[in-house]
């Protein structure tokens, strides 16, 4: 597409998104249901999808789009892939919610058991619920109070993890948002991520009342920062030593940076794994598990109480199933392919344009921050030009790609991706890396 095709194709205003916006914000606060979607960290009208196919996502307006967000990761396939929609079709035809144990939540709990070193699992609707029940379970099975969490992870909105590191001393946090009381982190103790010193200081004053260490397996919510090589390993060995558990948030990673998630890549000694987006197929299932003994003080097996309504749903068990099963070592070659593929890209026209950045990776998920300097941590990620990231992001979007609409998340890419994405994406970047360089010049 030339530039002034480019501009035809998409005019900076996007009227039926415009339209659908205005009437939910009438009705629902902010207009959306969850508030990244509302385009406040890049402004503009957010773009209301009605189709998605392969990597390609129609807007209201008809206008297309490279889907680099993915659902926010569960989609490795792309939109609609024939297996997936045939199990949830069939599934729906068989009846949609039981409130009775069912086939498919077996088989999906075996594909869960058989990929990780879970030995049992517990299914879930969201990854929000999964880490409040491992956190539960966690304070269950060891009696005490404190956890443990890294400074820009986000493990859902649970309330005990809304805290981010306030200024001052660690063991104070303060809560995120407003309805959060102190008393639901006073025991919740925010650390800096990557810093296994800040946890050994943590264990060496309060390690007799630590449950448990919650940690993103490679966060990917403050934009992608690995995990440097041993802080897993070293969160492991510390939690051992004090008698916490361990808990590794793969809500993100599993079973998207490869078959077995992030602990196939580097795996550590958990205690309970949290797991979501990939394993519900793009529906609502998300699970947590880990260790036998633990597992089983979960009722009804033992005291600690975990409940759902519509929890292990056959249509999403049927999606998660379909997709899992369709996820062979391939898929994952194919995602890292097209992630690096899309990296360099990334990073050759923005080096073109002049613009500081530096692309962040943890397996296939990755992310461009604009920033010169190294990022090892929350703090760090806060360093980069946002007004740049917002530029490149519009530009990106008003030539069809899809990107995510905040500096501060991962990218994901889906095994849909195929040539004429890349062109799109390809034919997309010089100019939007242009706009990032006058934004940044302005800095
Ligand atoms: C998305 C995410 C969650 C929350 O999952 P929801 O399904 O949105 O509740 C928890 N942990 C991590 C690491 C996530 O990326």
């Amino acid at each position: 597409m030339t530039e002034t095709e480019a501009a035809a194709a998409y005019p900076p205003d996007a009227p039926a998104s415009q339209a659908l916006f205005d009437r939910a914000r009438a009705i629902v606060p902010g207009g959306v249901n969850s508030p990244v979607r509302a385009f406040r960290a890049v402004g503009g009208t957010p773009r209301f999808m009605v189709r998605g196919q392969g990597c390609w996502l129609t807007d209201a307006d008809g206008r297309r789009y490279v889907d680099l967000v993915c659902s926010w990761g569960p989609l490795i396939h792309g939109h609609a892939h024939p297996a997936v929609v045939e199990a949830v079709t069939a599934a729906a035809a068989r009846g949609t919610s039981f409130g009775t144990p069912t086939p498919g939540e077996v088989e999906l709990a075996e594909e869960l058991v058989a990929r990780t070193a879970a030995e049992e699992v517990r299914l879930v609707n969201s990854g929000t619920e999964a880490t409040m029940s491992a956190i539960r379970l966690a304070r269950g099975y060891t009696g005490r109070p404190a956890v443990v969490k890294f400074a820009g992870c986000y493990h859902g909105h649970v309330d005990a993890l809304l805290a981010a590191a306030g200024s001052g001393v660690a063991t104070l946090a303060l809560p995120d948002t407003p309805g959060v009381t102190g008393a639901a982190t006073a025991e919740t103790i925010v650390l800096p991520y990557n810093d296994l010193a800040a946890v050994e200081a943590a264990f060496a004053a309060r390690g007799d009342t630590i449950a448990a260490v919650i940690t993103e397996a490679a966060a990917g919510n403050m934009g992608v920062v690995p995990p440097r090589a041993g802080f897993n390993a070293g969160l492991a060995a510390l939690c051992r030593s004090h008698g916490a558990l361990l808990v590794v948030d793969e809500v993100m990673t599993g079973f998207r940076v490869g078959r077995s998630g992030w602990q196939g890549l580097d795996p550590v000694d958990a205690d309970l794994w949290t797991f979501g987006k990939v394993m519900g197929g793009g529906l609502p299932a998300a699970a947590f598990g880990g260790r036998h003994d633990v597992m089983q003080r979960l009722a009804p097996a033992g005291p600690v109480y975990q409940a759902g309504t519509l929890s292990g749903n056959p249509l999403a068990c049927a999606a998660g199933l379909a997709s899992l099963r369709l996820a062979t070592p391939d898929t994952y070659a194919t995602l890292d392919a097209i992630a690096a593929t899309i990296g360099k890209l990334a990073t050759e026209a923005l080096s073109a344009a002049g613009v500081p950045h530096r692309l962040s990776t943890a397996g296939n998920m990755f992310s461009v921050f604009f920033t010169d300097a190294e990022v090892t941590d929350f703090a760090g990620a806060q360093g980069q030009n946002v007004a740049a990231f917002r530029a490149f992001f519009h530009a990106m979007l008003s030539r069809g790609v899809y990107l995510p609409p905040s500096a501060f998340e991962a990218w994901f890419v889906s095994t849909a991706i195929g040539e004429e994405a890349l062109e799109t994406i390809g034919a997309a970047l010089p100019a939007a890396a242009n706009a990032a360089a006058r934004e940044a010049a302005r800095a």
